[in-house]
Protein backbone atom coordinates (compact mmCIF):
# COMPACT_ATOMS: atom_id res chain seq x y z
CA UNK A 1 0.00 0.00 0.00
CA UNK A 2 1.43 3.35 -0.71
CA UNK A 3 1.49 6.04 1.83
CA UNK A 4 -0.70 5.99 4.65
CA UNK A 5 -0.37 8.31 7.13
CA UNK A 6 -3.45 9.70 9.77
CA UNK A 7 -4.29 13.47 9.70
CA UNK A 8 -3.23 14.15 12.51
CA UNK A 9 0.32 11.91 11.89
CA UNK A 10 0.31 14.64 8.24
CA UNK A 11 -0.43 17.61 10.28
CA UNK A 12 2.95 16.65 12.87
CA UNK A 13 5.02 15.61 9.76
CA UNK A 14 4.06 19.49 8.06
CA UNK A 15 3.33 21.78 10.91
CA UNK A 16 -0.24 22.30 9.00
CA UNK A 17 -3.18 23.98 10.53
CA UNK A 18 -6.77 21.86 9.94
CA UNK A 19 -9.54 23.42 9.44
CA UNK A 20 -13.37 21.76 9.42
CA UNK A 21 -12.00 18.23 10.72
CA UNK A 22 -13.48 16.82 13.54
CA UNK A 23 -11.24 14.17 15.97
CA UNK A 24 -12.61 10.89 13.92
CA UNK A 25 -11.53 12.67 11.06
CA UNK A 26 -8.10 13.73 12.18
CA UNK A 27 -7.66 9.86 13.19
CA UNK A 28 -8.56 8.62 10.19
CA UNK A 29 -5.60 6.81 7.81
CA UNK A 30 -5.03 7.49 4.32
CA UNK A 31 -4.43 4.92 1.68
CA UNK A 32 -2.22 7.57 -0.22
CA UNK A 33 -1.31 11.14 -1.19
CA UNK A 34 -2.81 11.97 -4.34
CA UNK A 35 -2.45 15.35 -6.49
CA UNK A 36 -4.46 14.30 -9.95
CA UNK A 37 -7.82 14.28 -9.05
CA UNK A 38 -8.32 12.35 -12.53
CA UNK A 39 -6.72 9.28 -10.27
CA UNK A 40 -7.77 10.23 -6.66
CA UNK A 41 -9.42 7.10 -5.15
CA UNK A 42 -11.79 7.57 -2.10
CA UNK A 43 -9.42 7.77 1.20
CA UNK A 44 -6.76 9.36 0.05
CA UNK A 45 -5.56 12.66 0.86
CA UNK A 46 -5.70 15.83 -2.17
CA UNK A 47 -2.80 17.78 -2.46
CA UNK A 48 -2.82 20.70 -4.70
CA UNK A 49 0.12 21.11 -6.84
CA UNK A 50 0.32 24.84 -8.09
CA UNK A 51 2.42 23.97 -11.84
CA UNK A 52 2.55 25.87 -15.06
CA UNK A 53 -0.67 25.05 -16.49
CA UNK A 54 -3.09 24.08 -14.07
CA UNK A 55 -3.57 24.97 -10.10
CA UNK A 56 -4.39 22.08 -8.39
CA UNK A 57 -6.34 24.62 -5.92
CA UNK A 58 -8.82 24.93 -8.36
CA UNK A 59 -9.48 20.90 -8.14
CA UNK A 60 -10.30 20.79 -4.23
CA UNK A 61 -13.94 20.53 -4.66
CA UNK A 62 -13.52 17.66 -7.29
CA UNK A 63 -11.20 16.04 -4.70
CA UNK A 64 -13.54 16.04 -1.94
CA UNK A 65 -16.67 14.95 -4.05
CA UNK A 66 -14.50 12.00 -4.81
CA UNK A 67 -13.85 11.00 -1.58
CA UNK A 68 -10.72 12.52 -0.43
CA UNK A 69 -10.00 12.99 3.20
CA UNK A 70 -8.42 16.15 3.04
CA UNK A 71 -6.57 18.37 1.13
CA UNK A 72 -3.68 19.92 1.59
CA UNK A 73 -3.54 23.66 0.25
CA UNK A 74 -1.50 26.61 0.53
CA UNK A 75 -3.47 29.36 1.56
CA UNK A 76 -6.54 29.66 4.26
CA UNK A 77 -9.59 27.44 2.45
CA UNK A 78 -13.02 29.60 3.20
CA UNK A 79 -15.50 27.17 1.99
CA UNK A 80 -16.51 25.58 5.42
CA UNK A 81 -17.27 22.49 3.94
CA UNK A 82 -13.82 21.42 3.07
CA UNK A 83 -11.55 19.53 5.30
CA UNK A 84 -7.96 20.77 4.86
CA UNK A 85 -5.13 21.04 5.86
CA UNK A 86 -2.80 24.52 5.32
CA UNK A 87 0.55 24.78 4.82
CA UNK A 88 2.71 27.64 3.30
CA UNK A 89 4.45 25.70 0.69
CA UNK A 90 2.37 22.60 -0.98
CA UNK A 91 5.36 21.41 -3.04
CA UNK A 92 7.38 21.37 0.20
CA UNK A 93 4.53 19.57 2.05
CA UNK A 94 4.58 17.34 -0.97
CA UNK A 95 8.58 16.33 -0.83
CA UNK A 96 8.69 16.49 3.11
CA UNK A 97 5.83 13.40 3.19
CA UNK A 98 8.08 11.66 0.73
CA UNK A 99 10.98 11.68 2.54
CA UNK A 100 8.93 10.80 5.91
CA UNK A 101 7.43 8.02 3.76
CA UNK A 102 10.48 7.03 2.61
CA UNK A 103 12.22 7.00 6.27
CA UNK A 104 10.37 3.81 7.27
CA UNK A 105 11.99 1.27 4.94
CA UNK A 106 15.01 0.15 5.43
CA UNK A 107 15.92 -1.48 2.05
CA UNK A 108 18.63 -0.02 -0.27
CA UNK A 109 17.81 2.94 -2.00
CA UNK A 110 19.34 3.61 -5.20
CA UNK A 111 19.38 7.02 -6.51
CA UNK A 112 21.19 7.46 -10.39
CA UNK A 113 22.29 11.14 -11.54
CA UNK A 114 24.40 12.01 -14.20
CA UNK A 115 24.35 13.96 -17.48
CA UNK A 116 22.80 10.49 -19.99
CA UNK A 117 21.45 7.68 -19.26
CA UNK A 118 20.00 8.01 -15.99
CA UNK A 119 16.55 6.27 -17.24
CA UNK A 120 18.59 3.39 -19.24
CA UNK A 121 20.82 3.07 -15.77
CA UNK A 122 17.90 2.94 -13.45
CA UNK A 123 15.90 0.35 -15.63
CA UNK A 124 19.14 -1.73 -16.27
CA UNK A 125 19.35 -1.43 -12.30
CA UNK A 126 15.97 -2.35 -11.38
CA UNK A 127 16.31 -5.44 -14.24
CA UNK A 128 19.20 -6.71 -12.38
CA UNK A 129 17.50 -6.40 -8.77
CA UNK A 130 14.58 -7.99 -10.00
CA UNK A 131 16.69 -11.03 -10.28
CA UNK A 132 16.43 -11.38 -6.83
CA UNK A 133 13.24 -9.20 -5.29
CA UNK A 134 10.61 -6.81 -5.36
CA UNK A 135 12.14 -3.84 -7.07
CA UNK A 136 10.26 -0.01 -7.13
CA UNK A 137 11.77 2.17 -9.48
CA UNK A 138 10.32 5.25 -11.03
CA UNK A 139 8.31 5.65 -13.27
CA UNK A 140 9.32 6.68 -16.88
CA UNK A 141 10.50 9.82 -16.43
CA UNK A 142 9.25 11.45 -13.38
CA UNK A 143 12.50 12.08 -11.94
CA UNK A 144 12.53 15.90 -10.55
CA UNK A 145 11.07 18.00 -7.41
CA UNK A 146 7.94 16.45 -7.96
CA UNK A 147 8.71 13.03 -9.26
CA UNK A 148 11.07 11.88 -7.17
CA UNK A 149 8.47 12.60 -3.79
CA UNK A 150 5.90 10.77 -6.02
CA UNK A 151 7.91 7.91 -6.43
CA UNK A 152 8.57 7.74 -2.83
CA UNK A 153 5.09 7.88 -1.91
CA UNK A 154 4.76 4.61 -3.86
CA UNK A 155 7.22 2.55 -2.35
CA UNK A 156 5.02 -0.24 0.09
CA UNK A 157 6.52 -2.86 2.59
CA UNK A 158 6.40 -5.80 -0.22
CA UNK A 159 9.51 -4.14 -1.85
CA UNK A 160 12.79 -5.15 -1.57
CA UNK A 161 14.51 -2.04 -3.22
CA UNK A 162 14.54 0.97 -4.26
CA UNK A 163 15.93 3.06 -7.80
CA UNK A 164 15.09 6.62 -7.83
CA UNK A 165 16.09 8.72 -11.05
CA UNK A 166 16.86 12.34 -9.57
CA UNK A 167 17.55 14.81 -12.70
CA UNK A 168 19.08 18.30 -12.72
CA UNK A 169 18.32 21.27 -14.18
CA UNK A 170 20.10 23.61 -12.01
CA UNK A 171 22.54 23.63 -8.84
CA UNK A 172 21.21 22.83 -5.77
CA UNK A 173 18.80 20.52 -7.49
CA UNK A 174 20.15 17.20 -6.43
CA UNK A 175 21.74 17.87 -3.35
CA UNK A 176 17.51 18.97 -2.76
CA UNK A 177 16.52 15.41 -4.30
CA UNK A 178 18.84 13.76 -2.28
CA UNK A 179 17.64 14.84 0.51
CA UNK A 180 14.20 13.96 0.06
CA UNK A 181 15.14 10.33 -0.97
CA UNK A 182 18.15 9.54 1.28
CA UNK A 183 19.57 6.76 -1.26
CA UNK A 184 21.99 3.94 0.52
CA UNK A 185 23.56 3.86 -2.91
CA UNK A 186 24.73 6.84 -5.58
CA UNK A 187 25.27 6.28 -9.14
CA UNK A 188 26.66 9.07 -11.16
CA UNK A 189 26.72 7.76 -15.33
CA UNK A 190 28.51 10.38 -16.23
CA UNK A 191 29.42 14.08 -16.53
CA UNK A 192 29.01 15.72 -19.75
CA UNK A 193 27.56 18.68 -21.52
CA UNK A 194 23.61 18.34 -21.35
CA UNK A 195 22.34 21.37 -20.17
CA UNK A 196 25.36 23.69 -19.74
CA UNK A 197 23.55 26.50 -20.70
CA UNK A 198 22.31 26.60 -17.46
CA UNK A 199 25.59 25.91 -15.35
CA UNK A 200 28.07 27.20 -17.86
CA UNK A 201 31.03 24.63 -17.53
CA UNK A 202 31.39 21.03 -17.55
CA UNK A 203 32.98 21.75 -13.96
CA UNK A 204 30.14 23.20 -12.66
CA UNK A 205 28.36 20.59 -14.08
CA UNK A 206 30.16 17.91 -12.38
CA UNK A 207 30.20 19.87 -8.90
CA UNK A 208 26.25 19.46 -9.14
CA UNK A 209 26.16 15.65 -10.02
CA UNK A 210 28.26 15.26 -6.78
CA UNK A 211 25.68 16.82 -4.86
CA UNK A 212 24.43 13.52 -4.68
CA UNK A 213 27.68 12.34 -3.15
CA UNK A 214 27.90 15.27 -0.91
CA UNK A 215 24.29 14.35 0.59
CA UNK A 216 24.51 10.59 1.08
CA UNK A 217 24.62 9.56 4.23
CA UNK A 218 29.04 8.63 5.21
CA UNK A 219 28.15 4.41 5.15
CA UNK A 220 26.46 4.61 1.14
CA UNK A 221 28.37 3.69 -1.81
CA UNK A 222 29.17 5.90 -4.44
CA UNK A 223 29.60 4.31 -8.04
CA UNK A 224 31.40 6.64 -10.44
CA UNK A 225 32.39 6.28 -14.10
CA UNK A 226 36.15 5.62 -13.67
CA UNK A 227 36.38 7.13 -17.84
CA UNK A 228 35.17 10.30 -16.75
CA UNK A 229 37.84 12.06 -15.25
CA UNK A 230 36.60 15.05 -14.62
CA UNK A 231 33.67 13.27 -12.30
CA UNK A 232 36.15 11.22 -10.42
CA UNK A 233 38.22 14.52 -9.86
CA UNK A 234 34.92 16.37 -8.42
CA UNK A 235 33.77 12.94 -6.51
CA UNK A 236 36.80 13.16 -4.45
CA UNK A 237 36.99 16.05 -3.25
CA UNK A 238 33.30 15.90 -1.48
CA UNK A 239 33.51 12.07 -0.93
CA UNK A 240 35.21 10.42 1.43
CA UNK A 241 33.21 7.22 1.51
CA UNK A 242 33.47 3.45 -0.38
CA UNK A 243 33.68 3.83 -4.40
CA UNK A 244 32.85 1.56 -6.86
CA UNK A 245 34.07 2.52 -10.56
CA UNK A 246 33.54 0.81 -13.27
CA UNK A 247 34.72 1.50 -17.25
CA UNK A 248 36.58 0.59 -20.00
CA UNK A 249 39.15 2.04 -19.82
CA UNK A 250 39.95 0.76 -15.69
CA UNK A 251 37.73 1.28 -12.04
CA UNK A 252 36.83 -1.75 -9.97
CA UNK A 253 34.66 -3.13 -12.63
CA UNK A 254 36.58 -3.31 -15.72
CA UNK A 255 34.51 -4.30 -18.86
CA UNK A 256 35.13 -4.79 -22.70
CA UNK A 257 32.51 -5.37 -25.59
CA UNK A 258 33.01 -8.47 -27.28
CA UNK A 259 30.49 -6.99 -29.65
CA UNK A 260 27.48 -4.32 -29.87
CA UNK A 261 25.46 -6.74 -27.58
CA UNK A 262 28.03 -8.52 -25.02
CA UNK A 263 29.79 -7.44 -22.37
CA UNK A 264 32.67 -9.16 -20.91
CA UNK A 265 33.26 -8.18 -17.18
CA UNK A 266 35.47 -11.03 -14.32
CA UNK A 267 35.74 -13.15 -17.18
CA UNK A 268 31.73 -13.66 -17.62
CA UNK A 269 30.13 -12.54 -20.88
CA UNK A 270 26.74 -11.12 -20.38
CA UNK A 271 23.91 -10.65 -23.05
CA UNK A 272 23.25 -6.61 -22.57
CA UNK A 273 19.58 -5.79 -23.38
CA UNK A 274 20.02 -3.08 -26.20
CA UNK A 275 23.40 -2.88 -28.52
CA UNK A 276 25.54 -0.14 -27.95
CA UNK A 277 28.85 0.98 -26.11
CA UNK A 278 27.05 3.87 -24.40
CA UNK A 279 24.57 0.45 -23.10
CA UNK A 280 27.51 -1.56 -21.64
CA UNK A 281 28.77 1.33 -19.38
CA UNK A 282 25.55 2.13 -17.85
CA UNK A 283 25.31 -1.98 -17.37
CA UNK A 284 28.67 -2.05 -15.39
CA UNK A 285 26.83 0.91 -13.22
CA UNK A 286 24.01 -2.21 -12.62
CA UNK A 287 26.42 -4.39 -12.00
CA UNK A 288 28.06 -2.74 -9.27
CA UNK A 289 25.35 -2.04 -7.57
CA UNK A 290 24.78 -6.05 -7.49
CA UNK A 291 28.18 -6.38 -6.47
CA UNK A 292 27.69 -3.85 -3.43
CA UNK A 293 24.33 -5.86 -2.32
CA UNK A 294 26.20 -9.24 -2.65
CA UNK A 295 24.09 -9.73 -5.23
CA UNK A 296 25.72 -13.26 -7.55
CA UNK A 297 25.69 -11.89 -11.34
CA UNK A 298 25.62 -15.35 -13.00
CA UNK A 299 21.80 -15.13 -12.83
CA UNK A 300 22.67 -12.37 -15.81
CA UNK A 301 23.91 -14.65 -18.26
CA UNK A 302 20.66 -15.65 -19.84
CA UNK A 303 20.13 -12.04 -20.51
CA UNK A 304 17.74 -9.36 -18.82
CA UNK A 305 14.94 -7.19 -20.16
CA UNK A 306 14.25 -3.38 -19.80
CA UNK A 307 11.19 -1.30 -21.25
CA UNK A 308 12.88 1.74 -22.30
CA UNK A 309 10.37 4.66 -22.42
CA UNK A 310 9.76 5.73 -26.20
CA UNK A 311 11.88 7.54 -28.35
CA UNK A 312 15.16 5.96 -26.78
CA UNK A 313 16.61 3.76 -27.83
CA UNK A 314 14.41 1.95 -29.61
CA UNK A 315 14.57 -0.48 -32.73
CA UNK A 316 11.80 -0.51 -35.13
CA UNK A 317 11.79 -2.72 -37.51
CA UNK A 318 9.80 -1.56 -41.04
CA UNK A 319 8.79 -3.82 -44.03
CA UNK A 320 11.94 -4.30 -46.51
CA UNK A 321 14.22 -4.93 -43.81
CA UNK A 322 14.73 -1.26 -42.82
CA UNK A 323 15.54 -0.44 -39.45
CA UNK A 324 14.85 2.87 -37.64
CA UNK A 325 17.01 3.58 -34.57
CA UNK A 326 14.51 5.90 -32.99
CA UNK A 327 15.93 8.29 -30.62
CA UNK A 328 13.69 11.44 -31.17
CA UNK A 329 12.86 12.02 -27.59
CA UNK A 330 16.15 14.02 -27.28
CA UNK A 331 19.64 14.70 -27.72
CA UNK A 332 22.42 15.53 -25.49
CA UNK A 333 25.73 15.58 -27.43
CA UNK A 334 27.08 12.76 -25.73
CA UNK A 335 24.07 11.04 -26.30
CA UNK A 336 23.96 11.86 -30.26
CA UNK A 337 27.28 10.92 -30.01
CA UNK A 338 26.58 7.59 -28.76
CA UNK A 339 24.24 7.08 -31.14
CA UNK A 340 25.93 7.60 -34.04
CA UNK A 341 28.54 4.94 -33.09
CA UNK A 342 26.05 2.42 -32.71
CA UNK A 343 24.39 3.70 -36.37
CA UNK A 344 27.88 2.90 -37.52
CA UNK A 345 27.91 -0.78 -35.68
CA UNK A 346 24.56 -1.29 -36.80
CA UNK A 347 24.70 -3.90 -39.53
CA UNK A 348 22.68 -3.88 -42.72
CA UNK A 349 23.39 -2.34 -46.12
CA UNK A 350 23.52 1.57 -46.01
CA UNK A 351 23.90 3.95 -42.62
CA UNK A 352 21.70 7.23 -43.25
CA UNK A 353 21.51 9.67 -40.09
CA UNK A 354 18.44 11.63 -40.21
CA UNK A 355 19.42 14.54 -37.60
CA UNK A 356 18.23 18.09 -36.05
CA UNK A 357 19.56 20.59 -33.78
CA UNK A 358 20.69 19.89 -30.03
CA UNK A 359 19.45 22.43 -27.47
CA UNK A 360 20.13 24.38 -24.35
CA UNK A 361 24.15 24.17 -25.37
CA UNK A 362 25.01 28.19 -25.09
CA UNK A 363 28.00 29.72 -26.46
CA UNK A 364 29.05 25.90 -26.73
CA UNK A 365 26.46 25.37 -29.24
CA UNK A 366 28.55 25.96 -32.39
CA UNK A 367 31.31 23.64 -31.34
CA UNK A 368 29.49 20.63 -30.31
CA UNK A 369 27.22 20.50 -33.49
CA UNK A 370 30.59 20.53 -35.50
CA UNK A 371 31.75 17.90 -33.84
CA UNK A 372 28.11 15.68 -34.22
CA UNK A 373 29.37 16.44 -38.29
CA UNK A 374 32.73 15.71 -38.10
CA UNK A 375 31.60 12.31 -36.47
CA UNK A 376 29.35 11.52 -39.02
CA UNK A 377 32.19 12.06 -41.22
CA UNK A 378 34.56 9.85 -39.36
CA UNK A 379 31.77 6.80 -39.36
CA UNK A 380 31.57 7.22 -42.99
CA UNK A 381 28.10 7.14 -43.29
CA UNK A 382 26.30 6.74 -46.55
CA UNK A 383 24.12 9.46 -46.07
CA UNK A 384 23.43 12.86 -43.55
CA UNK A 385 19.75 14.21 -43.72
CA UNK A 386 19.26 17.43 -41.36
CA UNK A 387 16.14 18.92 -40.09
CA UNK A 388 17.25 22.69 -39.79
CA UNK A 389 15.46 25.01 -37.45
CA UNK A 390 17.80 27.87 -36.33
CA UNK A 391 21.32 28.07 -37.38
CA UNK A 392 23.06 25.23 -35.82
CA UNK A 393 21.40 22.06 -37.11
CA UNK A 394 23.17 23.23 -40.78
CA UNK A 395 26.77 23.40 -38.99
CA UNK A 396 26.19 19.11 -38.60
CA UNK A 397 25.57 19.31 -42.47
CA UNK A 398 28.93 21.65 -43.06
CA UNK A 399 30.82 19.71 -40.81
CA UNK A 400 30.17 16.55 -42.33
CA UNK A 401 32.21 17.35 -45.73
CA UNK A 402 32.25 14.27 -48.19
CA UNK A 403 29.03 12.75 -46.85
CA UNK A 404 25.89 13.36 -49.20
CA UNK A 405 24.23 15.64 -47.16
CA UNK A 406 20.84 17.71 -47.41
CA UNK A 407 19.17 19.94 -45.20
CA UNK A 408 15.37 20.43 -45.12
CA UNK A 409 13.43 23.20 -43.77
CA UNK A 410 9.81 21.48 -43.04
CA UNK A 411 9.19 18.33 -41.75
CA UNK A 412 6.86 17.66 -44.65
CA UNK A 413 10.02 17.30 -47.21
CA UNK A 414 11.80 15.52 -44.98
CA UNK A 415 9.30 12.90 -44.45
CA UNK A 416 8.94 13.06 -48.49
CA UNK A 417 12.58 12.73 -49.36
CA UNK A 418 13.03 9.71 -46.94
CA UNK A 419 10.06 7.89 -48.46
CA UNK A 420 12.03 8.12 -52.04
CA UNK A 421 15.18 7.83 -50.41
CA UNK A 422 14.70 4.35 -47.96
CA UNK A 423 15.83 1.49 -49.80
CA UNK A 424 16.22 -2.10 -48.67
CA UNK A 425 18.43 -2.82 -45.69
CA UNK A 426 19.17 0.62 -45.00
CA UNK A 427 19.26 1.34 -40.96
CA UNK A 428 18.23 5.13 -40.14
CA UNK A 429 18.81 6.66 -36.93
CA UNK A 430 16.75 9.88 -36.19
CA UNK A 431 18.56 12.21 -33.11
CA UNK A 432 17.41 15.49 -32.43
CA UNK A 433 16.47 17.52 -29.44
CA UNK A 434 12.80 16.94 -28.67
CA UNK A 435 11.33 20.24 -29.67
CA UNK A 436 12.98 20.01 -33.23
CA UNK A 437 10.23 16.83 -33.53
CA UNK A 438 11.63 14.02 -35.48
CA UNK A 439 9.34 11.84 -33.52
CA UNK A 440 6.87 12.78 -36.19
CA UNK A 441 8.71 12.10 -39.18
CA UNK A 442 9.00 8.98 -37.67
CA UNK A 443 5.48 7.90 -37.06
CA UNK A 444 4.76 9.22 -40.62
CA UNK A 445 7.15 6.93 -41.89
CA UNK A 446 5.58 3.88 -39.92
CA UNK A 447 1.95 4.71 -40.61
CA UNK A 448 2.77 5.04 -44.38
CA UNK A 449 5.16 1.72 -44.85
P1 LIG B 1 16.77 12.59 -19.33
O1 LIG B 1 17.65 13.75 -18.95
O2 LIG B 1 15.86 12.88 -20.48
O3 LIG B 1 16.07 11.98 -18.17
P2 LIG B 1 18.49 10.30 -19.16
O4 LIG B 1 19.73 10.78 -18.50
O5 LIG B 1 17.49 9.58 -18.34
O6 LIG B 1 17.79 11.48 -19.94
P3 LIG B 1 18.32 8.09 -20.98
O7 LIG B 1 16.87 8.33 -21.21
O8 LIG B 1 18.73 6.87 -20.26
O9 LIG B 1 19.01 9.36 -20.33
O10 LIG B 1 19.06 8.10 -22.36
C1 LIG B 1 18.88 9.17 -23.27
C2 LIG B 1 19.69 8.86 -24.48
O11 LIG B 1 21.07 9.00 -24.14
C3 LIG B 1 19.53 7.42 -24.94
O12 LIG B 1 18.57 7.28 -25.90
C4 LIG B 1 20.89 7.08 -25.46
O13 LIG B 1 21.00 7.49 -26.80
C5 LIG B 1 21.83 7.98 -24.70
N1 LIG B 1 22.63 7.34 -23.65
C6 LIG B 1 22.23 6.53 -22.66
N2 LIG B 1 23.26 6.19 -21.87
C7 LIG B 1 24.34 6.83 -22.36
C8 LIG B 1 25.72 6.88 -21.99
N3 LIG B 1 26.18 6.22 -20.94
N4 LIG B 1 26.54 7.63 -22.76
C9 LIG B 1 26.09 8.31 -23.82
N5 LIG B 1 24.82 8.29 -24.23
C10 LIG B 1 23.93 7.56 -23.52
MG1 LIG C 1 15.65 10.09 -17.79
Amino acid sequence: MACSATLNQLIDILVAKPANLSDAALAQLSSGIQTDTRILQPGEVFLALRGEKFDGHDFVQTAIAKGALAAIVDFEYQNPQFPVLQVEDTLKAYQKIGRWWRDRFEIPVIGVTGSVGKTTTKELIAAVLATQGSVHKTHANFNNEIGVPKTLLELSAEQDFAVIEMAMRGKGQIAELTQIARPTIGVITNVGTAHIELLGSEIAIASAKCELLAEMPKDGVAILNHDNPLLMEMAAKVWQGKVVSFGFDGGDIQGKLIDSETLEVAGMQLPLPMPGRHIGANYMAALAVAQVLGIDWSALKSGIEVDMPKGRSQRLELPNDVVILDETYNAAPEAMLAALNLLADTPGKRRIAVLGAMKELGERSHQLHQRVGETVRKLNLDALLVLVDGQDAEVIAQSAQGIPSECFTTHADLAARLKSFMREGDRILFKAAHSVGLDRVVSQLRAEF
